[in-house]
């Protein structure tokens, strides 16, 4: 089997909800700009996958990633993995565009296989229970408000995304706990906004209640930094959700004590390949492998592995929007159809 052809299809559509993130990161625009990208091969059966901000992918494609690939067998998925890697010693590729090809290869694998591509991955179960990863909202009263409509859809597990400011964050989480009662698993992303005093400020406070993970509260680059947190704090630190070097760096955040729980993703560590290696890094630590970010490549790997806890749902909106396939129980499942059963609103 051989690639014919590696395509790419730009679209924007307008953002149904707007959002912000803490104070200084860029929230969402008023729309998404989306790439397809497709491969195909002579056999008839096509690969596709979409990645974020157009114009970048598809300067990559054009100039790099279409080369690489065409009149490649698609089903060596480790040379043509190998293939990008090089590319990005040349490039410096953006996260997102490191696993994009992979992720359409893998697509084709399943499709031509005949199963949905968690199955193909190795298959542990069928559903998860995904969380509420809410975005900021503007007083402790919402957030408060926003996780009762989230209890009351089903789910048992929310994460923040909160301000930014380590007093008023500290505080709002203790108040969310407060509210929600013990049994609720509550988890807090710090978006990189803080350095170690404020840290270890935060992490103080989420282990007094009882938080299940303290995610990337500091930029990723320098890991002792991590592992000073570390020795400060109770709560567990999940590293690694935007740090370079897929399962190589992810190495050295287990092997220097920088990490309690660790971040992959098909999106931010290589793609499908990428984010197996980094779980079955993980697991030989018996560690926990969390995924990041939503989506159906990110749910197929969710379900393929057995070392992580919850999908990653977006809340994006109140009154609250729930994505749908999310049940009355607070979990989803998989597409079953061959390969990742891209949805027909995809852009959405
Ligand atoms: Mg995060």
């Amino acid at each position: 089997m051989k690639i014919t052809a590696v395509e790419t299809e730009v679209s924007e559509r307008p953002v149904p909800h707007r959002f912000r993130w803490r104070a200084g990161l860029p929230g969402s625009g008023e729309t998404n700009v989306t790439t397809k990208l497709t491969v195909r091969t002579d056999q008839g059966t096509d690969g596709v996958a979409y990645g974020p901000r157009g114009p970048i992918l598809v300067d990559l494609v054009d100039r790099r990633l279409r080369g690489a690939l065409l009149g490649a067998d698609p089903l060596l998925k480790e040379d043509l993995w190998h293939r990008v890697w090089e590319i990005d010693r040349i490039e410096e590729l953006p996260i997102y565009a490191l696993g994009l090809a992979d992720i359409a290869l893998w697509d084709l694998t399943a499709k031509l296989a005949g199963l949905p591509l968690y199955q193909v991955l190795g298959g542990y179960r069928d559903r998860i229970p995904a969380y509420a990863s809410t975005v900021t909202f503007e007083t402790t009263e919402e957030y408060l408000d926003v996780a009762d409509q989230c209890l009351d859809h089903g789910f048992r597990a929310i994460k923040l995304h909160a301000w930014g400011d380590h007093r008023r964050d500290a505080k709002l989480c203790q108040d969310l706990r407060a509210h929600v009662g013990p049994d609720i698993d509550l988890m807090y992303d710090g978006s990189a906004g803080f350095d170690l005093l404020e840290a270890i400020y935060l992490g103080r406070a989420l282990a007094e209640a009882g938080y299940l993970w303290y995610e990337e509260p500091m930029r990723e680059f320098n890991i002792e930094a991590y592992r000073r947190l570390g020795e400060k704090v109770d709560v567990p630190l999940l590293s690694g959700e935007t740090s370079d070097g897929a399962h190589y760096n992810i190495a050295d955040f287990i092997a220097r004590g920088g990490a309690d729980l660790v971040r992959t993703s098909t999106h931010y560590k290589g793609g499908v390949t990428g984010g197996l290696r980094v779980a079955h890094l993980a697991d030989a630590f018996n560690l926990r492998a969390e995924v990041h970010g939503g989506g159906p490549p990110n749910l197929h790997l969710a379900c393929a592995i057995p070392n992580t806890t919850y999908y990653e749902s977006l809340i994006t909106a109140n009154p609250i929007v729930v994505e749908a396939g999310i049940g009355r129980d607070g979990a989803i499942s998989p597409p079953t159809v061959p390969g990742i059963g891209w949805p027909a609103d995809v852009d959405a």
